[in-house]
């Protein structure tokens, strides 16, 4: 198999190449490098089948394959991303996803939602490619239902500061949809839930990195509001299989990836202090705007039609991240 997996040197992304690898598959890289870094990949490229590819998918993914000029892979000009050999599955991953990063960047957001995810599609129609959209749990917004099923329609304020990400997404899925009914793409959804590991960044904003980096520095754990909104973490590895499980069938979703055990975020803070042993205190800062209050998903679907469920307990994948994150205090404190 032959994988594009845009996003592909982001935290999420760089997993998903590495699983890739390991089992036997080729994989191309691309990544615009907003939010994503050459090092999360850097020892991906020694590896037979490896590549990285530096671009920004909103500029186009083309001249690709059975393409040329004025067919349906043709930019207008872009450099060719990927020779013509042909794309097996295309995993689409590529946007900022952390609620700062999406603050910084929301033109750039917007854009790699749709003009990137329609050069994604337009590729994996020109190669007869599955293709996944990530999509999030972002699309069910300041949830009304609890837990969150795929059918719930979500709850967003289409022009807070969310929105640029939330609509982004739900536009990126309208758009998956559209190429799966009328160009019969063989494509399909799946919505993320918060994610934690190795590889985010230290200070990407998002609760695990920031508590974790906070926690070894001997510095306050910032906690937003009074701490009582709820998320539900899954640890990369168990969302990376499901990923790869759902790119395995030819299933449109949506379907819901992450793992129900939900803990308020005063609980996720005490629990970095644990796994840190550190003294620091929690202080209490504004909650941003429209922060969702609950969240956490329903994955029966996952579990029926993947046959997948999160296998990670929190406190490994704790543990682990901690450990992460601890081997690079210093580049976390710079
Ligand atoms: N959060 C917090 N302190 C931080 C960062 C995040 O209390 O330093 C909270 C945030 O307000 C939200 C939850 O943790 O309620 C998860 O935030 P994150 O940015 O990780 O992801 P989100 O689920 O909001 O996209």
């Amino acid at each position: 198999m032959r994988a594009l997996v845009t996003g592909g040197a982001g935290f999420v992304g760089s997993h998903v190449c590495e699983a890739l690898l390991d089992r036997g598959d080729e994989v191309v890289a691309v990544d615009s490098m907003i939010s994503g870094s050459p090092r999360n990949v850097s020892h991906l490229l020694s590896r037979p089948g490896f590549r990285l590819v530096r671009h920004d998918i909103t500029e186009g993914l083309g001249p690709v394959a059975g393409g040329g000029p004025g067919g349906p892979g043709d930019d207008g000009g872009a450099a060719a991303v990927l020779d013509d050999r042909r794309v097996d599955v295309v995993l689409h991953l590529a946007c900022p996803a952390s609620p700062i990063d999406y603050a910084s960047y929301p033109l750039e957001t917007l854009d790699v939602s749709s003009r990137g995810t329609r050069a994604a599609l337009e590729l994996a129609a020109v190669h007869g490619a599955r293709l996944v959209l990530a999509s999030t749990s972002e699309v069910y917004g300041d949830p009304l239902v609890h837990p969150q099923t795929e059918d719930y329609w979500g709850n967003v304020n289409p022009v807070g500061p969310r929105s640029v990400y939330d609509e982004g997404k739900r536009f990126a899925e309208a758009l998956t949809m559209a190429y799966r009914r009328e160009r019969g793409v063989d494509a399909g959804i799946v919505r993320i839930f918060n994610t934690y590991g190795p590889r985010m960044r230290a200070h990407d904003g998002r609760v695990v990195p920031t508590f974790v980096r906070q926690a070894l520095a001997g510095e306050p754990l910032t906690v937003a509001g009074d701490g009582s909104q709820t998320r539900s973490l899954c640890y990369v590895d168990d969302l990376v299989d499901g990923l790869l499980r759902f790119a395995g069938t030819a299933e449109p979703g949506p379907v819901n990836l992450g793992n129900p055990n939900e803990r308020s975020v005063r609980q996720i803070a005490h629990d970095v202090l644990a796994a840190t042993g550190s003294r620091s205190r929690l202080r209490f800062v504004d909650l941003p705007t429209d922060d969702p209050k609950v969240r956490r998903p329903d994955i029966t679907r996952a579990r029926e039609l993947l046959g997948w469920e999160p296998g990670v307990p929190w406190e490994d994948g704790l543990a682990r991240t901690v450990a992460w994150f601890r081997e690079r205090r210093e580049e976390a404190a710079a």
